[in-house]
């Protein structure tokens, strides 16, 4: 490797734009490509002495189109992601995304270290669930901060809360009161996870969904509608756990 193939500057360059992309080097071409995958990935191809601030000004050029093309190819990707556990895989924490990385980790299992999610390699369905429990932590502190808020809104105790796997369900209220969130819930941006608190709220007095339940949403949530639309699509992207089998098959 020499120095025009370490593209750490400009990886950090871009990370500070916003922009989480694959980089490659080209020989070939003269000039810097962008591309968006299904799924929304982006990968940036850039001639090899590309300098940190011309590729940053040619994504920063392209960035409303970009922003477009994502979407797109968000809501074109396969639905549920199946996990490989590779470096670079993406994972989303309320809206935003992180890559994973392996590392040496003593204490922890999981950690978040700018842009990237830092693992200690493990076998695939390992580091799976300890990323499933770093969900359900992140998920644990974020209702921390907003339950009491949106409690009050609607005049309502605080419930007790968990977050686990509710298979097709993002949110459950039970008749003791108890509110259940999914932990697949927290990779969605903070909009749509908190459409989902309100609704789970307005279920401790309103079980069903008729018309004084849709009242009550839209006084605390008035783009309710919109977010749930929202939801639907980047929900029905998300990873719910699914690893991709590394094994021979066992014969048994
Ligand atoms: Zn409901």
């Amino acid at each position: 490797m020499n120095r025009f193939d370490d593209v750490t500057a400009h990886r950090q360059a871009l990370a500070e734009l916003g922009v989480d992309c694959q980089l490659e080097i080209s020989v070939r071409s003269r000039t810097v490509g962008i591309s968006v995958a299904p799924g929304g990935l982006i990968t940036i191809r850039m001639p090899r002495c590309t300098e940190p601030r011309d590729l940053v000004e040619i994504v920063r050029r392209r960035m409303e189109w970009l922003a477009r093309a994502r979407v797109q190819q968000m809501a074109s990707a396969p639905a549920h992601p199946v996990k490989r556990m590779v470096e670079g895989e993406s994972y989303s924490l309320l809206g935003r995304n992180h890559r994973l990385r392996f590392v040496d980790l003593d204490d922890h299992s999981v950690r978040v270290r700018g842009n990237w999610l830092e693992v200690a390699r493990e076998a695939p369905t390992t580091m799976a669930a300890e990323i499933i429990d770093w969900y359900k932590r992140c998920g644990r502190e974020w209702l921390d901060q907003q339950l009491p808020r949106w409690a009050l809104l609607l005049g309502v105790p605080f419930p007790h809360t968990r977050i686990e796997d509710l298979g097709t369900r993002w949110g459950h209220c039970d008749q003791n009161g108890i509110v259940r969130f999914h932990w697949a819930l927290f990779q969605v941006p903070n909009s749509l996870v908190e459409l989902v608190l309100a609704h789970e709220l307005v279920h401790l007095t309103e079980p069903g969904h008729g018309a004084r339940f849709q009242r009550t949403l839209a006084r605390l949530i008035p783009d309710h509608h919109a977010r749930f639309e929202a939801l639907t699509v980047v929900g029905s992207r998300s990873w719910m756990g699914r690893v991709e089998s590394s094994m021979p098959p066992s014969g048994i």
